[in-house]
């Protein structure tokens, strides 16, 4: 794999550069497919096509929509990446595969993605909080891209397409679908957490992870909020195994969601899963004030006749502040004169561990993926390519591999697709023509 992003054009690869140990056997076939046409499995396609490779690959799709799940991504908009150009800083955002995917990072990462998509004539802009989005705010505006540059590289797509077995040969694989029998030198799994593309894993010998949801919201027991729903504020939230998230934490109908609850759920999704989704859990709804600098707070408010509710103008939505006063039994009108200071530290020391009961979840509309999936120690990170059978590849959300919300599960998918197209040119084209090739650009 060579070490810089590869753009170069088709014509720079004549087909008489293939090496023909590998073409061989494959007359009247196509020797590289791939299994799926999601975003990791198009994204192989372009810039294989891109490297010239294009009429060399089948496509294989199982339903009738290639890209059903970018279309729908970010509310229709496709969050498409992040703003996060430093690889050890993006790692940080993967509660799997924060180790593995290091080097491919450095590699090939949101920068290389932007830049690709722009080669590709596509605007994109920056949101505050650093999520990228195409400037039409339209998915589709992705997914013609992708199919656009894959197809006319002389990719070709089948849909209603699914494979359901994979068995190694001498050389080649034979892969059935459910109309014919295929041979391929080169395999490259890019099916998603779909159960069908995880059981042609385990049947070529990986070990799999079980799926678990990731990214959602929590249900409350007891949940005293519901008049609440739609309030949003900066807090902290943690269980009891491990430290705490913050950022926005939106109040909804059945409890909480916004990024600090997305995060958490992604963090521990394999701790909520195990509890069956019930779990205690704390909020300090105060991060930003010490439990010391709250009490002094509380305790100067007993010299303003002003009533206690007043105390939280500019911490704490009115709302939250009078029901969270009222929850602790304390008459949210009358002035803190009338609260003893045991009283005002009890509160204090509540608003800062507020505890509550998760008794359920619920998906996240915006964006949800589940982790599980492939065993990263079975994985060569250089090509993406399984240790256990040689030119069979993963990319994309099929790999133990899945990260917060904010644009990064589609940079796993970018990232491994990328790698995984690289190394099969390196297999197709040597290694010095392809080097020249980008050398040139
Ligand atoms: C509602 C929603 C919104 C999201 N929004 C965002 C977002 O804005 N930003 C972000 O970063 N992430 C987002 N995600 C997560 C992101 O969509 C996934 O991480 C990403 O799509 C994974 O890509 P993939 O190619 O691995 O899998 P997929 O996109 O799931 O593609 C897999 C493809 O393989 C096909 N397939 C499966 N089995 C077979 C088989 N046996 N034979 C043939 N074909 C098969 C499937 O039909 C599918 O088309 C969102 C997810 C959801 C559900």
């Amino acid at each position: 794999v060579n070490d810089q992003p590869s753009l170069a054009h088709p014509s720079n690869f004549p087909s008489s550069s293939l090496k023909s140990n590998t073409n061989s056997a494959l007359i009247g076939s196509k020797p590289i497919v791939i299994i799926g046409a999601g975003a990791a499995g198009l994204f192989a396609a372009a810039i294989l096509a891109d490297l010239g490779l294009g009429s060399k690959i089948l496509v294989l799709e199982k339903t009738l929509k290639p890209a059903a799940k970018v279309l729908i991504s970010g509310g229709g908009r496709c969050n498409v990446t992040h703003n996060c150009f430093d690889p050890r800083t993006l790692c940080s955002h993967y509660p799997r595969g924060q180790r593995e995917l290091l080097g491919p990072f450095k590699r090939f990462n949101c920068e290389h993605m932007i830049e690709w998509l722009e080669s590709k004539g596509i605007d994109l802009k920056t949101e505050e909080d650093g999520r990228v989005f195409p400037s039409s705010n339209r998915s589709q505006t992705i997914v013609d891209c992708l199919m656009t540059t894959a197809t006319k590289g002389g990719v070709e797509i089948k849909l209603s397409s699914s494979v359901e077995e994979l068995k190694q040969l001498d050389v080649n694989y034979l892969l059935q679908t459910n109309h014919e029998n295929l041979f391929a030198s080169h395999i490259l799994i890019a099916s998603g957490s779909h159960p069908s593309g995880l059981k042609l894993a385990r049947l070529s010998g990986h070990n799999l992870l079980p799926p678990v949801a990731s990214l959602f919201s929590f249900h409350v027991e007891n949940f005293p909020f519901e008049a609440l729903a739609g309030i949003s504020l900066h807090a902290s939230v943690w269980t009891s195994s491990k430290l705490a998230q913050h950022g926005p934490l939106l109040i909804t109908h059945w409890g909480f969601s916004g990024p600090a609850i997305l995060k958490l759920s992604a963090w521990q999704a394999i701790e909520f899963h195990q509890t069956g989704y019930k779990t205690p859990l704390w909020i300090d709804w105060l991060p930003t004030i010490s439990l010391e600098g709250l009490e002094q707070h509380l305790l100067k408010a007993k010299s303003s006749t002003k009533s206690i509710v007043t105390v939280f103008d500019q911490i704490l939505p009115k709302s939250l502040a009078k029901a969270l006063l009222d929850l602790s039994e304390i008459d949210s009108s009358s002035s803190a004169q009338y609260c003893s200071d045991k009283k005002l530290k009890v509160l204090a020391s509540k608003l800062k561990k507020w505890p509550f009961m998760m008794n359920g979840k619920s998906t996240h509309k915006q964006e949800f993926v589940t982790c599980g999936g492939i065993a990263l120690d079975e994985i060569n990170f250089k090509r993406f390519e399984s240790k256990i059978s040689p030119r069979l590849f993963f990319a994309g959300e099929i790999l133990n591999i899945d990260a917060v919300t904010g644009g990064f599960n589609f940079q796993n998918a970018w990232t491994s697709s990328w790698h995984v197209a690289q190394a099969i040119a390196d297999d197709f084209i040597s290694n010095s023509e392809v080097l020249a090739t980008s050398l040139e650009r």
